[in-house]
């Protein structure tokens, strides 16, 4: 239940360098030398620091989240194919998150350098996500093989609602991406539904798709993509773009 795990009230008062100790290193280790070299009033090794950040700059955030990671398996390999962005998947069950979190520091130890940008939490992504993420934070959002809550009287228990889709598109960035799969049609009809429907959000074009390295591994990296693809099932991608105005519907 919620009680057992902490909820940071705001975004700002959640630890980052916890989650990615290595990336908050080096971001501590270059400011420090920035606010040196401003200090000393040394304006060419600032400019040479300014490189990276400056003694004012903020942390690196979270960019890429996968909602309802499971056991991970889009995550690792987001990891790799953009290593200079943060991503974080949520899970809301316990051994399941903690699972993903064992699987990261193995593959952290085993390739030294590798898997830094990459982190789990355990939350209610239905109820939580603002406090961990600010506005226009984000540039993908990713739901893969979400519970498809059969029932009519649980359709609003369904993470791709009109409300929650409000929600996403406060959090991304305008231009942002918002990645959908499953293998049930009637879920799939539905999240494409709700999203044509919002004003906020535009369908990504299948040639957009074909160039796009994540919406390429939809169906074949997380472990219930695997199972489908091994069973041989069909799969609906529906893939979106966060419009920086609304349009006319
Ligand atoms: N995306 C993974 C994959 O493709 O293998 C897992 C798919 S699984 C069918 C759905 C996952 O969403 C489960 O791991 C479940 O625990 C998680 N989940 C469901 N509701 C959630 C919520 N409100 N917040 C975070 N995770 C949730």
């Amino acid at each position: 239940n919620d009680a057992s795990f902490d909820v940071p009230t705001r975004p700002e008062d959640f630890d980052w360098g916890d989650h990615f100790p290595e990336l908050h290193q080096e971001w501590t280790e270059r400011r420090a030398a920035a606010a040196t070299a401003a200090a000393a009033g040394e304006q060419e090794q600032a400019a040479a620091a300014g490189a990276g950040p400056s003694s004012e700059e903020e942390p690196p955030l979270v960019r890429f989240v996968d909602i309802g990671c499971g056991f991970g398996g889009l995550l690792v390999k987001l990891a790799t194919i953009y290593p200079d962005t943060l991503m974080m998947g949520m899970e809301i069950r316990d051994k399941v998150s903690e699972y993903v979190r064992e699987r990261i520091a193995a593959l952290r130890r085993e390739t030294p350098g590798s898997y830094k940008n990459c982190s789990v939490l355990r939350t209610n992504a239905m109820k939580y996500l603002p406090n961990y993420f600010r506005k226009g934070q984000l540039t993908k959002m990713f739901f893969l093989f979400p519970d498809p809550h059969f029932k009519t009287a649980n359709h609003r228990r369904r993470i791709i609602n009109t409300h929650l889709i409000t929600e996403y598109a406060h959090l991304l960035a305008p231009g942002g991406w918002l990645y959908t799969i499953s293998d049930v049609p009637e879920l799939g009809e539905w999240m494409k539904a709700k999203l044509d429907s919002h004003p906020l959000f535009e369908r990504v074009s299948e040639e957009e798709l074909e160039a796009d390295p994540a919406a390429n591994l939809l169906d074949k990296s997380s472990e219930e993509g695997l199972k489908v693809a091994r069973s041989g099932g069909s799969t609906y991608r529906n893939v979106y773009r966060r419009l920086e105005k609304p349009r006319q519907l």
